[in-house]
């Protein structure tokens, strides 16, 4: 029987899990991916193999998957019965790894006291990231564990990316700049040499457009810029979430309106973006199939602020060689593609329309000053290389 990887993303309202075999050469293969959904509210567990057959797809009582940690243990269960030998190593999804983490790290009690000091930076995220990785830690002790974490890929941004215009002892608080989406930043640029090795050396835009935004700057495969900040609600507008909002804003909404900042947090999470501006939706398909005016003006937007933050990430690159779109709506919207492309021409944008409308990879035509390419993300198989690769690393003789 293969050895396997276990990759682990555990959110507010769901786990997400993929199992990986470890073949000839370390190679890594997906068997089947699934997750347990509506957590608190109406759980239920699927999982499909990667050819797509279908393994499990219950309705869980509420009391068994009320929160993530219960959640947990029916995932546990599920994957006990399912496999023959339990997975060699976890790898989790960790969205903040602080200012010190700019690698995946083998978790032990010391390393999960230190993420838990980064709650305060990703209050919404992190709790759940973590619990997991507690109650694996209680329950199976032998287990290796890895976090893996959204920021790490941008902790080679130059100083000045990521630093704002406040006093000094803030800096030093952590209030900075640290950039997310960097597993999928990291896959991207790891996938570029063989998909396109004329921009791997080169100066490179990627756009993640899923249900959270955000663009990165690459320089010859590293992150030297990304639209996000301090946290994932910076940069791009996203299904949810404004991006880039004047601070004066929410100081509007805090003392003129009165907003209680728990009411607040949730505004800005939940009610803004395609959403809060369309009136209709969050998602880019109801938008792209609407009559409504409204929705015509919140994709305008949209493709506006991906257009203008490529100028931005262009000029921390100082040129630009290279665009790919990835995540749900970068690999999936033919249109959203084009109407970026269309904003961007000055820059010497040219799209092949056929190209563009199978997805590429490759979608810019041949005259095209920059070459723009669609590469589907893959958060999860870099998680599991991660993990493969520092459980490789360890001294033998360590547990595993
Ligand atoms: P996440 O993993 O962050 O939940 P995804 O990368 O799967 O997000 O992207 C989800 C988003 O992709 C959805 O909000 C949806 O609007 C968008 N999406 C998926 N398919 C399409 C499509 N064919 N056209 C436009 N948008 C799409």
């Amino acid at each position: 029987m293969a050895e396997t990887i276990l990759v682990l993303n555990a959110g507010s309202s769901s786990i997400k899990f993929e199992l990986f075999d470890i073949g000839p050469e370390d190679r890594l293969a997906s068997r089947f991916s699934g997750q347990i959904e509506g957590i608190g509210v109406r759980p239920r567990l699927v999982a499909a193999s990667r050819s797509g057959e279908r393994l499990v797809d219950r309705t869980l009582a509420l009391e068994n998957a009320a929160d993530v940690e219960t959640a947990m243990t029916v995932v546990e269960t599920w994957l006990g019965e399912t496999l023959d030998a339990a997975p060699i190593a976890v790898g989790h999804r960790v969205v903040h790894g602080g200012p010190v983490h700019a690698a995946p790290v083998v978790v032990d009690e010391r390393v999960l006291a230190t993420l838990e000091t980064f709650v305060p930076l990703a209050p919404l995220h992190q709790p759940n990231n973590l619990a997991p990785i507690r109650s694996l830690f209680r329950r199976r002790p032998e287990l290796l564990q890895i976090a893996c974490f959204d920021t790490a890929f941008h902790r080679g941004h130059p100083e000045l990316a990521d630093r704002f215009a406040i006093p000094e002892a803030l800096w030093e608080e952590g209030i900075r700049r640290y950039g997310f989406h960097g597993l999928s930043y990291e896959y991207i640029a790891a996938k570029l040499p063989e998909i396109a090795p004329e921009l791997a050396p080169g100066k490179v835009i990627v756009a993640h457009l899923g249900s959270g935004c955000s663009m990165c700057a690459l320089r010859a495969g590293r992150s030297v810029e990304s639209t996000m900040g301090f946290t994932a609600l910076d940069g791009l507008p996203m299904g949810t979430r404004p991006g880039q909002l004047d601070a004066g804003v929410v100081l509007h909404l805090l003392t003129a309106k009165a907003m209680a900042p728990v009411a607040l947090q949730h505004f800005l999470y939940h009610e803004c973006g395609l959403k809060g501006l369309s009136g209709i939706s969050n998602d880019v398909r109801v938008l792209l199939a609407s009559a409504d005016p409204r929705a015509k003006r919140a994709l305008d937007f949209f493709t506006y602020k991906i257009a203008q933050m490529t100028g931005w990430l262009a000029a921390a690159l100082e040129g630009l060689d290279g665009f790919v779109f990835t995540a749900g709506i970068g690999e999936n919207s033919a249109t959203i593609r084009e109407a970026v492309a269309h904003r961007l021409a000055w820059l010497g944008v040219k799209l092949d329309p056929h190209a563009n409308a199978v997805h590429g990879p490759l979608i810019s035509a041949p005259e095209s000053r920059i070459r723009v390419y669609v590469v589907p993300t893959d958060e999860e198989l870099m998680i599991a290389r991660h993990t493969l690769a520092l459980l490789r690393r360890r001294p033998t003789g360590e547990p595993a």
